[in-house]
């Protein structure tokens, strides 16, 4: 399993996949992408993201695996990044998204006031489970083939569109490893 290594909550992710039996890499350069089952793009800023993974060459590629079937997990700002659609700050800061995913998302959904929070949501799937959010974004919308897997007020915060995963909140921070098994699932399929 490669995690895109530029930024953000690489290690907690790599913890994760290790507990759950599976061999994670830190990817930084795009070769690394030839010999992985599966991709995990992780929370962290994601301009920051963006800008280095155009930088770094992973951008096109990780976009072109992400359409020709291989899956992809984004969690918190690698949500953000496979949204087919932002909203007015991703497009002020000029953000590239990788337009994988039928979803529309609110950046920073939970304002300054909520800059984290838990709370222990019903995921489709998976059951309740201890959902970490820092400043976190959330789905305006899902359409297509996409389904949603959780929801939190008003919004969507969990969805699923055939090889593509995203949570808005942070399964890598909680010790509890059934989101990324569910994911591990996708990628034996
Ligand atoms: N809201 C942040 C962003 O815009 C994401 C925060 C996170 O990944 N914890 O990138």
């Amino acid at each position: 399993m490669g995690v895109v290594g530029v930024q953000g909550a690489v290690s907690e992710h790599l913890e994760m996949l290790a507990k759950a039996n599976a061999e994670g890499v830190w990817v930084r350069k795009k070769e690394q992408l030839n010999s992985i089952d599966g991709l995990v793009i992780p929370g962290g800023e994601s301009t920051a993201i963006s800008k280095l993974m155009s930088e770094s060459n992973l951008f096109e590629k990780v976009k072109e695996m992400g359409t020709s079937g291989t899956p992809v997990f984004g969690t918190c700002a690698g949500l953000i990044m496979l949204a087919k659609k932002g909203d007015a700050q991703v497009e002020k800061t000029g953000t590239r998204l990788l337009e994988l995913m039928d979803v529309e998302v609110n950046r920073n959904a939970f304002g300054r006031q909520r800059e984290s929070f838990e709370a222990e949501l019903e995921v489709d799937g998976v059951g309740k489970f201890p959902c970490v959010f820092i400043r976190a974004p959330a789905i305006t919308k899902a359409f297509g083939e996409c389904k949603q897997l959780a929801t939190y007020n008003k919004y969507i915060v969990a969805a699923q569109e055939r090889n593509l995963l995203a949570t808005a909140f942070h399964p890598e921070l909680t010790q509890d490893t059934r989101m990324h098994k569910l994911f591990l699932g996708m990628c034996k399929r």
